[in-house]
C-alpha cells in the first residue's frame, strides 16, 4: 500500500512514527514536508519541519523537546553570543548546525531541496519517502501589533521569539503562490493507496503545503481516501499555540470546526479524541466519516494505535 503523508514538525513526526509501527511488508510512506517553517540563519538554510521529522523517524532527535538532536552541546551558540551576534532566541545545537551547513553547501552548489533532503536522510534512514512540499522559498510571515505597532514578522519569530502571546492577524505564506510542488509530490499524491493528515498545525504546517498550487486539488482530486486526526482536543492545541493562527483565519480551536476548515472536499474521514465524542455528529453533518478514539501520543503504542484507526477508517470510506 502506497501512503501518502503530509507532515510539519513534532505532531506530524510522532504520528509517523507510530504509522510506521502497524505497516505490512511493502507498505510505502511518502512523506510531503512543509518547508513553510524555514529560516535562514548565520548565513545557514534551517528547515525545521524537515528535520523533525527526519531526526524522529532517523533516531536523533531530542525526545522530551521533540525538536532538535539529543545529546546536545551549544558551543557555537555560546561563541556567536560572545560576538554579540545572534538570534539568540533561536536554538541551534552543534549537531544540528552540521545538517545546516551540509543543506546550505549543497544548495549553493545548485541542487535542488528535495535532492538535499534525499542526501540528508541517505544518512537517517527514516524509513520513508522524505519531500518537501516545494523546491521553492515559501516562508510563513505573521501580521502582528505589539508596542512597536503593526508589522510583519518571520513565523519563527512570532513563535519561538514571541510565544505567540501578540495576536496573529493575518498568516501570510510567502512565495506560495508561486512555488511549484517539489518533484515527485503530486505522482505521489496522484498514486496514493491512503492519504493521511497528521495531527500537525492546519493552518502553519498542512495549511501551508496545501496552499502551494497544485497540491490541495491534488488531494482532493486522489481517488484515495483522505484522513485525518485531530491536533485540537477538548478546545485546545495539546501542545504548542495553533489556537492563535486558527484565530487569525477564523477558525475555532475545535475539533470539529478543524475539519470543517479542511473542507469535505478534502477530507473523507476525521478521527477526534474521545474527550470530543460529542462533536461527532457535526462533522458527519458535513459530510466527513468521524470516529472518536484516543488521540494522546503518549508513546509507540497509543500512537500506533492512532495510525491503526486512521487506516480502518480510511478503508471504511474507500469509494
Ligand atoms: P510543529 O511544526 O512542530 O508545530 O508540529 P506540527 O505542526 O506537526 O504539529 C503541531 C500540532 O500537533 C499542535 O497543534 C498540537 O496540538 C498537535 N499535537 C501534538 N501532540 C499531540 C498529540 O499527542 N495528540 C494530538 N491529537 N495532537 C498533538
Ligand atoms: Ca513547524
Amino acid at each position: 500500500m502506497r501512503i501518502v503523508a503530509l507532515a510539519g514538525g513534532i505532531g506530524g513526526a510522532r504520528f509517523l512514527r507510530g504509522l510506521k509501527d502497524v505497516l505490512a511488508p511493502g507498505d510505502e510512506i511518502t512523506v510531503v514536508g512543509n518547508t513553510g517553517d524555514d529560516i535562514h540563519l548565520f548565513g545557514l538554510k534551517v528547515c525545521p519541519d524537515l528535520d523533525t521529522v527526519m531526526y524522529t523517524l532517523g533516531g536523533g532527535i531530542h525526545e522530551e523537546q521533540g525538536w532538535g538532536r539529543a545529546d546536545e552541546t551549544w558551543s557555537v551558540k555560546d561563541e556567536m553570543k560572545a560576538y554579540g551576534v545572534g538570534p539568540e532566541w533561536f536554538g541551534l545545537g552543534d549537531r544540528d548546525f552540521a545538517t545546516h551547513i551540509v543543506r546550505t553547501q549543497m544548495l549553493a552548489a545548485g541542487y535542488p531541496l528535495s535532492a538535499v533532503t534525499e542526501a540528508l536522510c541517505d544518512r537517517w534512514q527514516p524509513g520513508v519517502r522524505l519531500l518537501p512540499m516545494s523546491d521553492d522559498r515559501v516562508e510563513t510571515h505573521v501580521r502582528i501589533t505589539d508596542e512597536q505597532g503593526p508589522r510583519v514578522v518571520h513565523f519563527q519569530e512570532y513563535w519561538v521569539r514571541l510565544h505567540a502571546a501578540v495576536d496573529a492577524e493575518a498568516i501570510i505564506p510567502v512565495g506560495a503562490d508561486t512555488a511549484k510542488p517539489a518533484p515527485g509530490v503530486l505522482e505521489a499524491i496522484a498514486t496514493a493507496d491512503v492519504i493521511l493528515l497528521p495531527p500537525s498545525n492546519p493552518v502553519v504546517s498542512i495549511g501551508t503545503i496545501l496552499a502551494v498550487p497544485g497540491i490541495r486539488g491534488a488531494v482532493a482530486a486522489s481517488p484515495a481516501p483522505v484522513v485525518g486526526l485531530s491536533p485540537i482536543i477538548g478546545g485546545a492545541p495539546v501542545r504548542g499555540m495553533a489556537d492563535k493562527v486558527l484565530a487569525a483565519v477564523g477558525v475555532e480551536a475545535a475539533a470539529d470546526a478543524v475539519a470543517l476548515h479542511y473542507g469535505a472536499d478534502l477530507l473523507d474521514g476525521w478521527l477526534v479524541d474521545t474527550a470530543d465524542e460529542a462533536l461527532v455528529g457535526a462533522v458527519e453533518a458535513a459530510g466527513i466519516a468521524c470516529r472518536a478514539i484516543p488521540l494522546l501520543m503518549t508513546d509507540t503504542a497509543a500512537t500506533a494505535a492512532m495510525a491503526r484507526e486512521a487506516l480502518a477508517l480510511a478503508e471504511l470510506v474507500r469509494r
